[in-house]
């Protein structure tokens, strides 16, 4: 039976003119705002998010409304809330299609969001590069004031709350929580060591709730629906849809919103994507973003819910969901090559803050490198992955380095040498750029 698409959120991406207001609330827009600030209480909204088990979608799946219970309920100053559109993992290109193309739809959750967690001013943090989206988002916020949903006294509630965007400087460590906090108070994008955790200690030493754009996304939706609605849909732990984005070498690239859990991910590459370019064979899979351990064809018949992985589900199988960014990799490629790629990328981003990142990744690359090049030596493989499970050995949650851009890059290069050994020792063997 083919896969069914389950639109939550990409179900007005398309309608014409739904970036301007008037578009928007004759498509349901705003209906959530009306009745959030006409008849619910904060901690009601927070229940609400909560009974519906919406789990953040930025790759922790952590549940959004117990997230927000951390907050103060009687902050004794300005608290805040922080949306992340610092989207910058290789392979994941869905949050700058929902602010881009429905921004009021992030705008609403966001609204209701920082009312739910007391703040009085919410910050998108936009990654630079989407200045487009950006301005998209600006556009729409001043639309919002103009009509009473955004700033002073919002609907005659009594409750004020200002919403900014932040551009960020195009840094991947930015979409790091802490990264990103340091870059938006306009320091170096350095994470912080937690605890303190931002609940606790956030932007500018205030309490901070940071999420996802996807997961703000959703806000207005269940407030319409109810929670029982978005439990219908999904796994159990972890109901709903998700966005997952397929790229890399397949006929229909794109953007697909399933039901949690109701396909493999081998469905999601046939018959959402197409199947694989030229009707090659798969070599190799990335299933959640880079910093997910690749896959092989012989893995591709799980079931796409987190519930069932190792990360973050704890479940049996021994791999990583991550950010829903399906990469494809057909019989054509070199996973040397593959690989060389994204430690080079992760190379560039490293903040350097903490030693075992700052020098483990270079010394990564460099090693990928040389064997890519024909210049490998047997010993080369031993060195990788002492290097790699000194930072964090693969799926383990354990790491030496401040933050989680250590196991960032040690989890695919410790995948590619598990997946792809042989191709490594032929390239060392054979002195050859392409074993
Ligand atoms: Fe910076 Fe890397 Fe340390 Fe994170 S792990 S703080 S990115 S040096």
């Amino acid at each position: 039976m083919p896969i069914k698409e389950c639109k939550i959120l990409t179900q007005h991406l398309d309608v014409e003119g739904i970036t301007d207001i008037e578009v928007y609330k004759q498509h349901g827009g705003y209906q959530a705002i009306e009745k959030v600030f006409k008849g619910m209480s904060p901690d009601d909204v927070i229940t609400t998010i909560q009974d519906s088990a919406l789990a953040g979608r930025g790759g922790a799946w952590f549940n959004t409304g117990m997230k927000w219970s951390f907050m103060p309920k009687e902050p004794d100053g300005p608290s805040y809330l922080c949306v992340n559109c610092d989207e910058s993992e290789p392979g994941t290109f869905k949050d700058r299609h929902l602010i881009a193309k429905n921004p009021h739809q992030l705008l609403e959750g966001v609204i209701i969001s920082a009312y739910a967690i007391r703040a009085s001013a919410a910050y998108i943090y936009v990654r630079g590069e989407m200045w487009e989206e950006m301005v998209g988002m600006e556009a729409a916020i001043e639309q919002a004031r103009a009509a009473n949903l955004v700033g002073e006294n919002i609907l005659g509630s009594g409750v004020s709350i200002e919403v900014y965007t932040h551009p960020g400087a195009g840094a991947y460590i930015c979409g790091e929580e802490t990264g990103l906090m340091q870059s938006l108070e306009g320091k170096r994008a350095e994470p912080r060591v937690k605890p303190p955790f931002p609940a606790a200690k956030g932007i500018f030493s205030r309490p901070t709730t940071i999420n996802n754009v996807q997961t703000v996304s959703y806000v207005s939706h269940i407030i319409n629906n109810g929670p029982d609605w978005f439990k219908s849909m999904g796994s159990e732990r972890y109901p709903g849809s998700f966005i997952f984005c397929v790229s890399g070498d397949v006929k229909n690239p794109g953007l697909f919103e399933l039901e949690i859990g109701c396909c493999t991910l081998r469905e999601i590459i046939d018959e959402c994507a197409g199947g694989v370019r030229d009707d090659n064979d798969i070599k190799a899979v990335i299933p959640g973003g880079s910093s997910t351990p690749v896959m092989t064809p012989d893995q591709l018949d799980i079931v796409m819910n987190p519930e069932l992985w190792a990360i973050p589900g704890r479940g049996e199988f021994q791999g990583m969901f991550g950010t829903g960014g399906i990469i494809v990799m057909d019989e054509t490629r070199c996973m040397v090559d593959a690989c060389l790629n994204l430690m080079m990328f992760y190379a560039h981003e490293s903040c350097g803050q903490c030693t075992p990142c700052r020098e483990g990744i270079p010394w990564v690359r460099d090693i990928v490198w040389r064997i890519e090049h024909g210049q490998g030596t047997p010993d080369d493989l031993k060195t990788l992955e002492d290097v790699c499970n000194n930072v964090a050995p693969l799926l383990s949650p354990a790491m030496s380095t401040i933050c989680l851009f250590g196991p960032s890059w040690s989890y695919p290069m410790l995948g590619f040498l598990k997946c792809f050994r042989s191709e490594f020792e032929e390239h060392v063997k054979n002195k050859a750029i392409h074993a």
